[in-house]
């Protein structure tokens, strides 16, 4: 194979950009997309979001004998992230530790415009195959969440979003909620009249130590991760504001952990006088695609074909898969080799980019 994804790949981390300020990238893909005489839909996202950049959705259309596929990558990157000056070495592409690399997820962004290459080229053969990019997926799913699959009409969906050796897939993922909890005292001065206050750090305390932190079981996960309160040492601390989240794979465990945090706040601020106001939010839904899904399956025989290792995984995390699944379409997670995702010492072998591309093309030109 050339050197196309990878000379495609350093394009396009050299323009990569945090979430809400997707254009660069978006406009990079659209050029490469209509040069190749593709047509392309950007939806309103950007709008809905407040963001530059909308998603972008190109239809290539193909030999209706053959699976029609939807394969989709975000294309905002995490901070630190604006001037990636990627170094490619022997095995590895790095940034120069001063940024994010951008292979979470513009590994994903170059194989796609890979497979759109090589189709118009006539290197390969497909069904009907969507290329879907989304925009601010690192902070909450955003795009995806505004993205209208009922005009996407494919068999099944792989979304290019994970690390791992190349032949791994994300079969499942947890629901996430996040919650919120201001606990409401009673200010006094701490010297002179304690006993009229209501402390609430210390009802936020007796709380949190009845809780269960961190992992409940293999599949469900709880955290407290921000608080904050108090205006000066010599004031009873009148209100405190928490932060935290629940994650399960298991629907019902989720609602239990959730409603048992919520319970033991509730019951601990009507003991102390307190006043407590929550709010909470899902995130996403969970998924898992059962062993003898159309989408496994291919997915399986793509490996065989390729001679890689296939293996699958439960996810921990939450990614557009999860809005894909929800909204009715099934979809894997599939590595495109990022390792060290989130953190300035992010990395990518070189032949993982050559081997998911080879991968795909596999994937959407079998029977
Ligand atoms: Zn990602």
């Amino acid at each position: 194979m050339d050197k196309r994804i990878i000379n495609e790949f350093i394009q396009l981390v050299k323009l990569a950009a945090p979430s809400k300020n997707e254009r660069k990238v978006a406009d990079y893909v659209i050029k490469k997309l209509s040069n190749l005489g593709y047509e392309i839909y950007e939806d309103e996202a950007g709008k809905a979001i407040d963001g530059n950049t909308g998603n972008i959705i190109c239809k290539i259309n193909g030999d209706p004998s053959l699976d029609k596929i939807m394969l989709m990558a975000h294309m905002d990157c995490v901070l630190p992230c604006e001037g990636i000056k990627p170094i490619i070495g022997e095995v590895y592409i790095e940034s120069d530790k001063t940024t994010i690399l951008g292979s979470d997820d513009l590994s994903g962004v170059a194989v796609m415009l890979e497979i759109a290459t090589s189709r118009a080229n006539n290197e390969i053969n497909a069904g009907d195959i969507y290329l879907v990019f989304t925009v601010s997926e690192e902070i909450g799913l955003l795009g995806a969440k505004e993205l209208d699959l009922s005009k996407i009409d494919v068999d099944y969906a792989y979304v290019l979003d994970s690390g791992g050796e190349i032949g791994t897939a994300s079969i499942s993922a947890p629901s996430h909620i996040t919650f919120n909890i201001t606990i409401t005292g009673k200010a006094a001065h701490a010297g002179m009249e304690p006993e009229n206050g209501i402390n609430a750090i210390v009802v936020a305390s007796k709380a949190i130590a009845k809780m269960t932190i961190g992992r409940i079981d293999e599949e469900t996960t709880c955290n407290i991760g921000i608080i904050k309160g108090g205006l000066a040492r010599n004031i009873v601390c009148e209100s405190v504001f928490i932060e935290g989240e629940v994650r399960s794979r298991d629907e019902n465990k989720l609602k239990n952990t959730y409603e048992t945090i919520i319970k033991i706040f509730k019951e601990t601020a009507k003991e102390n006088e307190a006043t407590i106001e929550i709010e909470m939010i899902r995130e996403y839904s969970s998924f898992l695609i059962e062993e003898d899904a159309a989408v496994l399956l291919k997915f399986k025989k793509a490996c065989e074909v390729a001679k890689m290792p296939f293996t699958t995984e439960h996810g921990g995390g939450g990614s557009d898969t999860n809005i894909v699944c929800t909204k009715g379409i099934k979809a894997l997670n599939i590595s495109t080799g990022m390792e060290k995702v989130h953190s300035v010492n992010e990395r990518i072998k070189i032949d993982d980019l050559y081997k998911t591309a080879y991968l795909l093309k596999n994937i959407v030109s079998l029977p």
